[in-house]
């Protein structure tokens, strides 16, 4: 079962002619979406496509850079977040994590990343309570100098941490860009899960990437297109859509040397999709 488990469909991109690419993704063979809320507003639209659709879920969750954003005063939304969940289409919290790429290039500051941390761990224990999967966004902070980077930087040891004090929750690493080193660390636990997006399809032959997909058992790997960002080959520089998570099947597919159609029943489970 072919299941987009990352889509922003409530995007603006997407006013002009949302009903119509949800269509056309439903009628090509995708069985369901799962529409990401990254702040309080996406969250509210994620719950109401969710309620519109029968074929779409959703999560509700705060992006960490709404953290940097609002300071301080963004944990006195929190409260509001939280009156969001009675949603029965809520199918996980997320999403939720630490970025540490700064989009002016500067290095992101210790009372910054604080911001964060604080923010996803009262995220972790609101899912705790709910007893619902965590979508994990996690992005170092690729300085522009290389030699720039510290390994204080990297967001995946720092997420890691973090959630290895749920042992309980189930968690997806969305858009997964670990290392190998890194993704043997998650392997040995049980509760780990991975999704790739469209971006596998942009690198060279060789790239490391492949080398993790391979090394993850399939049942833990979901597709996902993240639209309308990160269009797959060979819609790269268009705008994403839900229909074109084939290609990251595809991709994936051909990376382990499996058939498509074979990979494309997942993990419906995690989710409780039905
Ligand atoms: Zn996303």
């Amino acid at each position: 079962m072919l299941i987009d488990t990352h889509a922003h469909l409530d995007d603006k991109q997407f006013d002009a002619d949302r009903d119509e690419t949800i269509r056309r993704a439903f009628e090509s063979g995708v069985k369901r979406i799962i529409n990401i809320g990254a702040g309080l507003g996406s969250s509210r639209r994620s719950v109401a496509l969710a309620e519109k659709y029968e074929n779409i879920f959703c999560s509700i969750g705060l992006h960490p850079h709404y953290f940097m954003e609002y300071g301080e005063k963004s944990f006195d939304k929190i409260l509001e977040f939280k009156a969001l969940a009675s949603s029965k289409k809520i199918v996980a919290i997320g999403e939720v994590g630490l970025d540490y790429f700064i989009h002016d290039g500067s290095l992101i500051t210790e009372a910054q990343k604080d911001l964060q941390k604080k923010g996803f761990t009262l995220q972790l224990e609101f899912a705790k309570e709910l007893k619902l999967p965590v979508i994990l966004h996690c992005r170092g902070s690729q300085p522009i100098a290389p030699s720039a980077y510290r390994e204080a930087d990297d967001a995946y040891e720092d997420v890691l941490a973090i959630v290895s004090r749920f042992p309980d929750l189930t968690f997806v690493w969305h858009s997964f860009g670990g290392r190998l080193n890194f993704t043997e660390k998650l392997l040995i636990r049980k509760n780990y899960f991975f999704s790739f997006s469209g971006n596998i399809t942009y690198n060279k032959s060789n790239a490391e990437i492949f080398s993790v997909i391979k090394k993850i058992p399939i049942e833990k790997i979901m597709f996902e297109t993240d639209c309308p960002y990160l269009a797959p080959v060979p819609m790269r520089g268009k705008r994403n859509e839900p229909l074109f998570v084939k290609y990251v099947a595809q991709k994936v597919g051909e990376v382990k040397n499996i058939d498509s159609k074979h990979l494309a029943k997942m993990v419906a489970d995690v989710f409780y999709l039905g």
